[in-house]
């Protein structure tokens, strides 16, 4: 083994050790103690190296101020500590997608796409220093006791991972070793083409986003794949209610998820099914949307990395809050659920005045959900205050419509909203890497103020 490869182990391997065993906080302030110290010296000694900081005198993070994915792309080199242009790393990660070959990097910095709509997509740095640590925490965060064991024990077969993603990179890449057997599923290619090799790799872990864990188990169901994997990880995707459920059905094991974006390792579900954020790793402010403070976008300051600053960078995403602490007593943010980005938020005129109000994308989601078996796929695109629903449904097509238009007038009402124009078409399925996204905002209606 070449000495760059054992330090590169042995930093995986600390790092997994420190976050499974010494970053587990039960109380926030000490917590909050850690995330300060950390932040410190972030704040001194790392974020200045930036072209962006070099004179930042900033010593508290709310000095800074907050970026988000266009800020970061406007200024690329800027935001690194390496001063690398945009130019120079989009070529490489466009090649990489054209090629489908992920492996190479720029001085052994991994290039990442974030899998934004083209033209909105955004690139991230990764040191290969990070990216060992990352491993390791990723493992220490995603994977239960038992399957520890079978990764420490050198004498059993190595645990056998099989990952499903739109892009491979490096940086998944660095999870295979001798005990991991780590498979990549490109899903440019479709779900039938991998069923083969998936059955063929028996994988005890079963990484995808939730509409391919959902495909995998509707195969696996009608006798057409033959997997058990013991533990299963949703990921980039919303994971609904009905996913689950069926996943559930088809393997015996309820899915975790792992917030995972190219942002950062988001979150993770702890031994209780409960997603918390990641917070012994990247410091999370919540701009809370609601005065009842329910749901918030997150701003992030990632203080382990040192490539790419990442600091109070504004997520695309919203998340709702847990209503009460988790049972597993960790002091880390307890979340309800990951309810998709911001132009998910479907917007609708107040009955009681001029304003537009929010709809949440899980509350519409709930109220079609109703629908039950009879409504197999939807989609919902708003423009102005029209909106077209996409249907596939088991039964009448015109009954089904008859029944969504109830449930979403059912749905105004009891939200104190002025229904939308409503029109009805086939669903169209996205290509196979693109993510599931059901609602969509074209077009906000225009000239009425928003309230969350
Ligand atoms: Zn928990």
């Amino acid at each position: 083994m070449s000495s760059d490869r054992l330090c590169g182990l042995l930093r995986s391997a600390l790092s997994f050790i420190q976050a499974r065993y010494r970053l587990r906080f039960t109380s926030r302030e000490q917590l909050e103690g850690w995330q300060a110290r950390r932040l410190r010296y972030f704040l001194r000694h790392v974020v200045p190296r930036a072209e962006r900081f070099r004179q930042s005198q900033a010593t508290r993070l709310a000095d800074l101020p907050i970026m988000d994915k266009t800020t970061l792309m406007a200024d690329f080199a800027g935001f690194n500590t390496l001063g690398l242009s945009l130019d120079n790393v989009l070529a490489l990660a466009r090649q990489a997608e054209a090629s489908r070959d992920f492996s190479t990097t720029l001085n052994g910095v991994t290039v990442g796409l974030s899998s934004g709509t083209s033209g909105n997509q955004g690139v991230f740095l990764v040191s290969p220093a990070e990216r060992q640590r990352w491993a390791g925490i990723l493992l220490a965060r995603a994977l239960p006791s038992r399957l520890l064991g079978r990764l420490l024990c050198p004498w059993r077969a190595p645990l056998r991972i099989a990952f499903f993603l739109r892009a491979n990179s490096r940086l998944y890449e660095t999870l295979a070793s001798r005990r991991i057997d780590f498979a990549y599923y490109d899903l440019t290619l479709g779900l039938q083409a991998s069923l083969a090799r998936l059955a063929a790799q028996r994988p005890d872990v079963l990484v995808a986003p939730a509409t391919v864990l959902r495909g995998l188990a509707e195969a696996a169901l009608a006798g057409r794949l033959a997997i058990a994997p013991s533990h299963i990880l949703s990921v980039a995707e919303v994971l609904e209610a009905d996913d689950a459920r069926r996943v559930h059905q088809a393997f015996g094991v309820a899915p975790r998820q792992l917030y995972q974006a190219s942002e950062g390792f988001l979150g993770y579900t702890c031994e209780r099914g409960t997603l918390h954020l990641n917070e012994a790793h990247l410091h999370i402010e919540p701009d809370w949307l609601d005065p009842e403070r329910t749901r918030f976008q997150p701003i992030i300051t990632d203080f382990s990395r040192h490539t790419q600053l990442i600091v109070r960078y504004r997520l695309n995403d919203v998340l709702r809050i847990a209503a009460s602490p988790c049972a597993c007593g960790r002091a880390e943010r307890a979340i309800a659920a990951v309810e998709g980005r911001m132009d998910d938020i479907l917007w609708l005129v107040d009955r009681d005045g001029p304003r537009l109000r929010a709809l949440y994308p899980d509350v519409v989601r709930r109220a079609l959900l109703l629908q039950g078996d009879a409504l197999q796929e939807y989609s919902i695109e708003q423009r102005g205050l029209r909106w077209h629903v996409g249907v596939q449904g088991a039964g009448d097509h015109m009954a089904l419509c008859q029944g969504l238009t109830a449930a979403i007038y059912q749905l105004c009402d009891q939200h104190g909203l002025c229904p939308p124009e409503l029109s009805f078409g086939q669903w169209q399925a996205p290509p196979p890497q693109a993510k599931r996204r059901r609602l969509k905002v074209l077009e906000r209606p225009q000239g009425l103020p928003c309230t969350y």
